[in-house]
């Protein structure tokens, strides 16, 4: 059975004192949950204070973005060998990423390439719009998105994918469980079809959109959804840690179900 990740993207969002405030607010009750892998995603210039503040706890980090170049003239940006010296995770092309800074499917093909050869684990994002929602384009979406996002990756090994509704997300409007159920099987038919059977049902897939404490419970048991990628309600620990706790519980559950 796969393991169910709850992962929590902080976005722009904490200081620096705010981010390990935070961390330590959450760290001891994440630890003292099992069967669940928690990640959380601070902005880059709080990463190696957060990578201290986890030592020796079962809190994973991931980034949200890497550029896709070792090291050079590339003013600004931060370079899969540095994130790997302090991340696991690293969140890759994120509609935020795609809508603000036009991050186009070649760009986000790229990093998953470099993000895979240094050994950092990909949450690859993807997801309709609101439109295309509505013209019933979901599913020829996001087989363009992951054609391009996976272009050349041979075997995707250590990928998550997280499929995350543009108009989920942020708006408190959250797919119902059984439409993320639809669409995350959907996906792993293609990345079955795309590499094997086997390796489409070891790879989690995630559901992202305006998930919180309230409503986590109603994708975790669905057969398809590994778990969450979380935006505002990460920003909560006792939130974060409800959502994680709530997951455990339900896949507890199941797995003695079945
Ligand atoms: C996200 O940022 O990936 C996200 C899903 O945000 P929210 O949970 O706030 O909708």
């Amino acid at each position: 059975m796969r393991v169910p990740m709850i992962a929590g993207n902080w976005k722009m969002n904490t200081t620096v004192s705010e981010a390990i405030e935070l961390v330590n607010e959450m760290r001891q009750g994440l630890d003292e949950i099992d069967g669940v892998d928690k990640v959380i995603c601070p902005p880059f210039i709080s990463l190696a204070a957060v990578y201290g503040a986890i030592k020796g706890s079962s809190v994973r980090l991931g980034a949200q973005n890497l550029y896709f170049e070792e090291k050079g003239a590339y003013t600004g940006e931060i370079s899969p060998l540095m994130l790997a010296d302090l991340c696991e995770f690293v969140i890759i092309g994120h509609s935020e990423r795609r809508q603000y800074f036009n991050e186009t499917g070649e760009m986000v093909n790229k990093k998953i390439l470099a993000a895979l050869r240094i050994g950092l684990k990909p949450i690859l994002c993807i997801g309709e719009r609101l439109e295309e929602n509505e013209a019933g384009r979901t599913e020829e979406i996001i087989t363009e998105q992951l054609r391009s996002s996976l272009a050349g990756v041979d075997y995707p090994g250590s990928l998550t994918i997280a499929y995350e509704p543009v108009w989920a997300i942020g708006t408190g409007k959250a797919a119902t469980g059984e439409q993320a159920n639809k669409t995350i099987g959907f996906i792993r038919g293609k990345i079955a079809k795309l590499y094997s059977d086997g390796i489409a049902q070891d790879m989690r897939i995630l559901y992202g959109g305006s998930v919180n404490a309230d409503n986590i419970a109603k994708f975790v048991q669905q057969p398809e959804i590994d778990g969450a990628l979380v935006g505002g309600a990460s920003l909560k620990a006792t939130d974060f840690v409800s959502i994680v706790k709530q997951t455990s519980q339900i896949r507890a559950n199941l797995s003695k179900e079945s």
